[in-house]
């Protein structure tokens, strides 16, 4: 049995943060770091767009208060203000953190941080580096954890939390170069496992976003919060779904239907391309439901709209958007210099997740905490998004509570014992697991699953919902879960096993499904990016409400768990 004083399961930007924060306040901790990619991999490295931070070096007039009045707002009023307002009061000095890192951000002619607009925010104040904010800040942050000697297992795989007596107190994990299993025992473990975007067919998210850490969560009988809200970025490269960065409209790119016109003015006069994620996609939907999308050869009816960028010219593209503009090169052929780019919604990101209080601490229930157990990134839910996140607040999200819940458990490990754990019972249990799943004599390919029910909840939990079409796809999904004992592997070595590995997966994704189409059935009302087509007003009498989720074998369990609320009362919100 390997031991630690601190297990942290995810290399991206969330759990690396919190690391370096262990280390740099608690030097002789012993803080260990696993991910099944290598934690350069992490999705975090794709971010483009930028991280949102009131340093007032564009806009003097900008404050943290209105960068937390927009965050709410932009939440549908579902945020928690407490937890928004420490996110938006510690931006700054986050950013400055990160830049003496060694961060290299793209600069304004006299040598300060430059800032550029963004979806929902009233004011400039986005940083980048170029449209590749996420590798410049992940690959500086994993450097520093070498320095601080932080042990890092890279391409292990996690396969569960151990959390005996409301006790978290290690996991397991199966390494993927030979098949080795670990039981690791700590003190403190904490999971920082990033989203999910896999769950649907069309998604900006990467190949290892499957939600391992929730379902692990929800395996293990703990809750998870808000899981209806999924963001549906409104631009996501058609077809494929690849990410167009919101900086390509932040930098003044247009949306044009089949008509040529910008149609976002009879959505969003004020806000334009710039109005919220959540009423961007539901505008693109609806223009091409009603026959103004465009088709590859240009004529109407088609399945997406255009993204414009041709007045911008060469030169601001090149230097401000130049991945975007590759992107749509190398894809589908596309020169955005001299031709628009097609884009349709894409699933892109995670509101909900795991339950955790401003201290990272994982919540049990409403009103209880698991001992030992913490989770920070885009797998918790602290709920700084509510119902729809703004662009550039998740990075932030990553790194204030990153370093916030690396600050907790620096304090918290000092009076913990490392617990007991009966190893040989969890090794003997994976192993039964990898060994049926080696041995299992079915005649379903596990792509042939995977892709109908990624086509499933695409089609029953996408961007507009009602309760039939919900109900369609729960009845669905159940008949696609008892078709996982059907699935067989080719591939029954212990070597690199990638089929193995999509095997686990792909069980966490039935559950992470299960829940989010539950948690929106339940949700007889319109917020954020929970758009329901038989229930279009928001309703605050009933639902201004976070939702924990409850899973079991035999069905969901949903629970109810109140807003904080102490700043900004709700409004409608009109852009
Ligand atoms: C294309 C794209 C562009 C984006 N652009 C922006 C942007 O400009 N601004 C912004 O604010 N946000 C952006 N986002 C969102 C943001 O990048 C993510 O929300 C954030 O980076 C998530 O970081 P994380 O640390 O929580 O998780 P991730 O970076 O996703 O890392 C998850 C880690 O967990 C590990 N892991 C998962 N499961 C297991 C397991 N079972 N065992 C072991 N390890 C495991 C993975 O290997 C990985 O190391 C973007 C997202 C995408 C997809």
């Amino acid at each position: 049995m390997l031991e630690h004083d601190v297990i942290i399961v995810g290399g991206g930007l969330a759990g690396c943060r919190a690391a370096l924060e262990i280390k740099r306040l608690e030097p002789d901790t012993d803080v260990a770091l696993v991910a099944k990619t290598h934690p350069i991999r992490s999705h975090s490295v794709a971010a483009q767009g930028g991280i949102a931070a009131t340093l007032k070096n564009i806009d003097p007039e900008d404050s943290w208060e209105a960068h937390a009045f927009d965050t709410v707002k932009g939440s549908d009023y579902l945020a928690d203000q407490d937890a928004v307002e420490i996110l938006t009061k510690e931006a700054p000095n986050t950013i400055i953190d990160l830049e003496h890192l060694g961060v290299l951000f793209s600069r304004l002619e006299d040598g300060r941080i430059a800032q550029r607009a963004f979806g929902g925010h009233s004011h400039k104040r986005t940083c980048y580096a170029a449209d590749k904010t996420g590798h410049a800040i992940l690959h500086e942050l994993v450097n520093n954890l070498r320095h601080h000697g932080v042990t890092i297992y890279d391409e292990w795989y996690v396969m569960e939390l151990i959390l005996e007596d409301g006790e978290a107190k290690g996991v397991v994990m199966y390494r993927i170069l030979d098949g080795t299993l670990e039981v690791v025992r700590a003190k403190v473990v904490m999971f920082a496992t990033g989203g999910y975007g896999r769950v649907f067919n069309t998604t900006s998210n990467d190949y290892a976003s499957t939600g391992d850490g929730l379902a692990m969560c929800a395996a293990a009988g703990l809750p998870l919060e808000d899981m209806e809200f999924v963001q549906f970025h409104p631009t996501g490269l058609y077809p494929v779904g690849v990410l167009i960065s919101e900086a390509v409209r932040g930098e003044g790119a247009y949306l044009r239907n089949s008509e040529g016109d910008r149609f976002m003015e009879h959505y969003a006069p004020k806000q334009m391309e710039l109005a919220p994620r959540d009423i961007t996609s539901r505008a693109i939907t609806l223009e091409i439901r009603a026959g103004r999308g465009i088709n590859s050869d240009g004529s109407p009816g088609g399945p997406f709209v255009h993204l414009d960028l041709r007045h911008l010219g060469k030169e601001k593209i090149m230097s401000r958007v130049p991945f975007c503009w590759e992107e749509a090169h190398r894809l589908v052929g596309i020169d955005a210099i001299h031709e628009p780019m097609p884009v349709r919604p894409t699933a892109h990101y995670s509101m909900g997740g795991i339950p955790v209080n401003t201290d990272g601490q994982v919540r049990r229930s409403g009103n209880t905490l698991v001992e030992g157990f913490f989770a920070a990134g885009e797998c918790a839910c602290v709920s700084v998004h509510g119902a729809n996140r703004l662009g550039s607040n998740s990075l932030l999200e990553c790194v204030v509570y990153g370093r916030l819940t690396g600050r907790a458990i620096a304090q918290y490990v000092q009076n913990r014992k490392l617990p007991q754990i009966n190893a040989s019972t969890y090794i003997n249990r994976a192993k039964t697991r990898i060994d049926s799943l080696l041995n299992q004599k079915g005649d379903l390919r596990i792509a042939k699953l995977r892709q109908g029910f990624q086509d499933s909840m695409s089609e029953h939990c996408g961007v507009f919902r009602t309760e039939e079409i919900m109900q369609a796809g729960i009845d669905k999904l159940h008949d696609l879960r008892e078709q996982y004992s059907r699935v067989y592997l080719d591939d029954q070595s212990t070597a690199w096993n990638t089929e193995l590995l999509e095997a686990l997966e792909l069980s966490n994704l039935l559950i992470v499904g299960e829940i989010i189409l539950t948690s929106a059935f339940n949700r007889k009302e319109s917020r954020g990016a929970h758009s329901r087509e038989d229930f279009t007003e928001r309703d605050d009498a009933q639902f201004l409400r976070h939702t924990l989720a409850y899973h079991s074998p035999a069905g969901i369990d949903i629970e109810y768990m109140p807003v904080v609320i102490n700043r900004f009362e709700p409004k409608e919100r009109k852009y």
